[in-house]
């Protein structure tokens, strides 16, 4: 048996919405913002809209004479040091180490960023190896990548092992694809009967450690 956990980093580990909140909160920093400018920036749900459109929303409503790829880039560059991975994570990350498991992360994404994204966060010290898309050459579900990230932790995914994510065709479907159990994190959303089904789901990724660690003879 592998005790092997691999989990997604946006909206698993790191909270997407709470980043785009704080780089919002230090946007509006110094600036005169009015009722609708502030409404421009926080009035936005990134589950509806995507953190790409609601970019396109403030570069247009901000900034319409600068190049939007400047302004896309200027984001990206910054965006990742707004990311924080919450102690109760970290905390259970070393609950899963502690009991034998190894961790890896698997992620979608542009080098840069993701790595900036599990530096800043701790994240670097707290898993055993990651596999980030773009420097991979591969992207979830593509069950490569969870080989990659797998290899890099030391381990591989063919006597199993678990993978943990929010997202139920690149985390669900592509973990299933790559031969693991896979947890999904709900985010208080309905399982689609026409979606990958997880083996289990899950609150929080705290939750799902537990789950893990309480029922280990699953995997
Ligand atoms: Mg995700």
């Amino acid at each position: 048996m592998t005790r092997l956990v691999l989990f997604d980093l946006d909206d698993t580990l790191v909270d997407r919405s709470a980043a785009y909140r704080r780089w919002a909160a230090a946007f509006a920093a110094g600036r005169d913002l009015n009722p609708a400018d502030l409404a421009v920036l926080h009035d936005v749900d990134l589950w509806q809209v995507g953190l790409f459109t609601q970019l396109s929303r403030i570069h247009q409503h901000f900034a319409p004479g600068e190049d939007a790829d400047r302004f896309w880039e200027s984001f990206r560059d910054h965006y990742p040091r707004y990311n924080r991975c919450e102690p109760q994570v970290l905390r259970g990350l070393a609950r899963l180490r502690n009991a034998g498991w190894t961790i890896g992360i698997v992620t979608n994404g542009r080098t840069v960023n993701q790595t900036d994204k599990i530096t800043f966060t701790g994240l670097a010290h707290a898993v055993d190896g990651w596999a980030i898309s773009e420097e991979v050459g591969a992207s979830k579900p593509d069950p490569a990548i969870f080989h990659t990230a797998a290899r890099r932790t030391g381990t591989d995914v063919t006597a199993g092992g678990w993978m943990v994510g929010d997202d139920l065709v690149a985390d669900i479907g592509g973990g299933q694809a790559a031969g693991l159990n896979t947890m999904w994190l709900h985010h208080t959303r309905p399982l689609a009967a026409d979606a990958p089904q997880p083996t289990r789901t899950a609150g929080s990724v705290a939750e799902a450690i537990d789950s893990i660690v309480a029922n280990a003879s699953v995997s």
